[in-house]
């Protein structure tokens, strides 16, 4: 497999990963899925994203390194990885959904509305009110969405030097 071309985030990715390839290898052999070299190609593919991506950026980041890997592998990888907890799944402030780097757990994600800078947060402000829902309604909650949107530090200074 060819390396994919250096670039910032890439960078940002390696220094600062939630998880990296050896663990996600081990959750795969885990879960009875094979290490093959399409999926390996795949996981490189994600960590090299430390910003939320779609699907389609990863079919497009693989048809320049590894074009014989198919789509659906692409996208059968992904949900494979999203079921293992170390891909979540974000809608980007123009509501394509996306997924997101991170480690198995659950987690709510900041994201930068222009930049799609991420910052993931384990602390749930829902737990109550599901809690309260629950008793109130008597439905078996499965589970809840929280994404929060904003202008992260860099965008928001980029914007400020724009106003006088
Ligand atoms: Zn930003
Ligand atoms: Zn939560």
């Amino acid at each position: 497999m060819t390396a994919l071309p250096p670039t910032a985030d890439a960078e940002r990715a390696a220094n600062d990963r939630p998880i990296d390839a050896e663990s996600i290898a081990r959750l795969l052999a885990a879960h009875d899925y094979r290490l093959t070299g399409p999926r390996r190609a795949v996981v490189a593919a994600v960590l090299a994203h430390a910003r939320p991506f779609t699907a389609e950026q990863i079919v497009a980041d693989l048809e320049r390194s590894a074009p014989n890997i198919g789509r659906a592998t692409v996208y059968r990888t992904l949900e494979i990885l999203a079921s293992l907890d170390v891909l979540k799944r974000v809608h980007l402030a123009d509501g394509r959904a996306a997924y997101v780097v991170d480690a198995p757990g659950h987690r709510h994600h900041l994201v930068c509305s222009r930049c799609g800078d991420v910052v993931a947060f384990s602390a749930c402000p829902v737990e109550q009110l599901v809690r309260d829902l629950s008793r109130d309604t008597d439905f078996a909650i499965e589970g809840h969405l929280l994404e929060v949107f904003g202008l992260c530090p860099v965008c928001r200074s980029a914007q400020s030097a724009l106003t006088p």
